[in-house]
């Protein structure tokens, strides 16, 4: 046992003597623990034990060192293997792109080669029995949520594109350190601090620490107990604009109304890692999340609250696709590809409850909900892909279609999040109604969790017979309309059961043409005070269906919608938008030369395409994503209200 424990760190020497320093507490440590331990414990975990020794000598030119310490390899031939891709972020990005100057050496100097034998895979040749030291290089510039980034203030570290293992043997415990530039304070992570030294981390496995993400430098630390289990939000970047005390009180509240929710905590402790770096996005992991959001978001009442709803959504999947996850999701495979049809229920289920745990909490009213509801069913109800795509195809794609958008995206495609979200709405009113609001989707979750979390995982086909269980009534139809199918949905029962309708739009009295009453195809509207009743054509919001580019003056179409005037006028993606009628446009004065020709007018647009100048002949529309922003009936019914609250929660109306 005193062998094998001081064995354990041969090979190069400490990279500076603090290190050697602790090197030896740990040492001291160790030998302490090998005497207190039965010899079968201690055996069975530091021996397969594999560490790394992460360093920051270039971080000002964007590049970290790793140094992995590979145990006694019992064969001669040690393979080591880098994901292509990491959990939550559905698409292969070859994180092994970034790796460089990789060399072998033995701890006894004997002869040890490595030699990549494919695009993440490389084969180490060594004497069997003696531990080998793996270097690398590892460039660290993607201000993403998962990927990594280092400068001279700080590093944002991704377990799957920072850390090789041993292919095949991810079950071993993977140790890691951190040595800090002297300006950094502190390293952040969900991952369990090793006593005694500094800045150092286990993990049981490799999954472990790959969902781990890891925040290095002078980060802003606030901290909450809750519901047993300790809370952190770490800030790091220009925190100088947020009041990060504020942030961590709401975010409690979020945290509160959660664990309400799902009537369980399945961690001890949670950290939110929140980068304020100009940067956006977020991810889930066991038992952090990592987001990425603006210095000036905490200023802006609509973008706190998106950052908000962003926390939520992460945290919200602390339950929902962490700990219960579509049945092929169980089992990472961090070398391909796994496809699954349940992403509507991990995200699109997610996404619907992000805002809902939101007004629950206090942190916004009841017309900042609706609102927000109302954006993702316009974003659905004007997406030409919906008629093409369901919602288990575009689950099931995601890797090759929802990750990878191209031009004809919006045509072809349907988001599983949007739809995901929408068709959750109205499947929990649907079962409200059906039991009378004795049940609710929110049933449906915890029951889906308390039967399908951990290692089994649930089918599209575990949703429904769980979802019929708790709505008293066989849902198998309606679920394979919503999730099988591209036919339209139908929102009047949600409406109706609820007290709310889609808002008219103000109408667009053009000058010389005829007023196009915009298709609605959800619930009936009726009229509403807030329509505006005075002709006022040129507020008429006009649509091209078009999406564009625009740069420096010049606009350029990146997509054409199906079905709409611009794909009735022959227009291009690449083609450049010169002239309305014989007038100049650009970028800043098109859509006011838009509105001032009205909706139905026949205009001449001059465009380039491949430098040829071309006359198409186009027709104004009145812009569709104005039918669809919610919001209650003029007078409802008392039990609509009683339904409302019972939804909505006793948020107050106005804040
Ligand atoms: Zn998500």
């Amino acid at each position: 046992l005193l062998q094998l424990a001081c064995a354990m760190h041969p090979g190069p020497p400490p990279l500076n003597s603090e290190s050697e320093t602790v090197e030896m507490k740990r040492m001291l440590c160790l030998l302490a623990v090998v005497f207190l331990l039965s010899p079968a414990a201690v055996l069975a975990q530091p021996a397969t034990m594999i560490e790394y020794d992460v360093s920051f000598p270039e971080r000002e030119s964007h590049y970290i060192e790793v140094r992995m310490r590979i145990p006694a390899p019992a064969s001669d031939s040690t393979d080591l293997m880098m994901p292509t891709w990491t959990p939550g972020s559905y698409l292969i990005r070859e994180y092994a792109r970034q790796v460089d100057r990789i060399s072998a050496v033995a701890a006894d100097q004997s002869q040890a080669t490595i030699v990549k034998v494919n695009k993440n895979r490389w084969q180490i040749q060594s004497a069997q029995g003696k531990d080998i030291w793996v270097t690398y290089r590892l460039y660290c510039h993607e201000m993403s949520v998962r990927s990594n980034w280092v400068d001279r203030d700080m590093a944002i570290l991704s377990g799957a594109a920072t850390f090789l293992t041993i292919a095949d043997q991810e079950s071993r415990i993977h140790q890691v350190r951190f040595h800090l530039p002297e300006s950094w304070t502190r390293t952040v992570t969900s991952l369990k601090a090793v006593d005694g030294s500094p800045h150092t981390y286990r993990a049981e496995n490799f999954d472990e620490l790959v969902d781990s993400p890891i925040l290095c430098g002078d980060p802003v630390v606030q901290d909450f107990t809750l519901g047993g289990a300790d809370h952190v939000l770490a800030s790091l970047g220009d925190s100088s604009l947020w009041d990060t005390a504020k942030a961590a009180a709401d975010v409690q509240k979020i945290v509160a109304q959660q664990q309400t929710f799902w009537g369980s905590v399945p961690y001890s402790r949670y950290c939110f890692l929140n980068v304020i770096s100009e940067s956006g996005g977020g991810l889930e992991h066991d038992n952090s999340t990592l987001v990425m959001t603006s210095r000036w978001n905490f200023r802006d009442k609509e973008k706190y609250e998106d950052w908000l709803s962003l926390i939520s959504h992460e945290f919200f999947h602390t339950w929902n696709v962490r700990r219960l996850r579509p049945a092929e999701l169980t089992r990472y495979q961090y070398e391909t590809e796994t496809n699954t049809r349940g992403l509507w229920i991990a995200e699109g289920i997610t996404s619907y409850y992000e805002d809902l745990m939101l007004i629950r909490a206090g942190l916004i009213d009841q017309p900042a909900y609706l609102k927000r509801l109302s954006k993702n069913i316009e974003k659905l109800q004007t997406n030409p892909g919906r008629n093409v795509q369901s919602l288990a195809e575009s689950s099931f794609d995601t890797w090759t279609k929802f990750y990878r958008p191209d031009e004809n995206s919006l045509n072809t495609r349907t988001s599983y999040y949007v739809k995901g979200c929408v068709v959750a709405f109205l499947l929990d009113a649907k079962i409200r109604e059906l039991t009378n609001d004795a049940r609710s989707l929110d049933d449906v979750m915890r029951l889906l969790y308390q039967r399908h979390s951990g290692a089994q995982g649930y089918s599209n086909a575990d949703f429904t017979r769980i979802t019929s269980e708790v709505a008293g009534s066989d849902l198998t139809g309606w679920l394979a309309h919503a999730v099988e199918s591209t036919e339209e949905l139908n929102y009047e029962q949600a409406l109706n059961w609820f007290g709310l309708q889609f808002q008219t739009p103000p109408k667009a009295t053009p000058s010389g043409g005829t007023s196009e009453k915009p298709a609605d195809k959800g619930a009936e509207s009726t009229e509403s005070k807030d329509a505006d009743s005075t002709p006022q054509p040129t507020k008429a919001a006009i649509w091209l269906g078009i999406q564009v580019a625009e740069s420096g003056s010049s606009v350029t179409v990146t997509g054409v919608a199906d079905g709409s005037p611009a794909m009735a006028a022959g227009v291009n993606v690449d083609d450049e938008l010169l002239a309305f009628d014989g007038y100049r446009a650009n970028s800043r004065t098109w859509k006011e030369q838009l509105r001032q020709l009205g909706v139905g007018k026949q205009v001449q647009l001059l465009i380039s395409r491949r430098g040829r100048i071309q006359t198409l002949e186009i027709t104004l529309a009145a812009d569709p994503s104005l039918n669809w922003l919610l919001k209650p009936v003029a007078k409802p019914a008392d039990a609509q209200k009683t339904r409302i609250g019972k939804w909505l929660g006793a948020a107050p109306a106005t804040k």
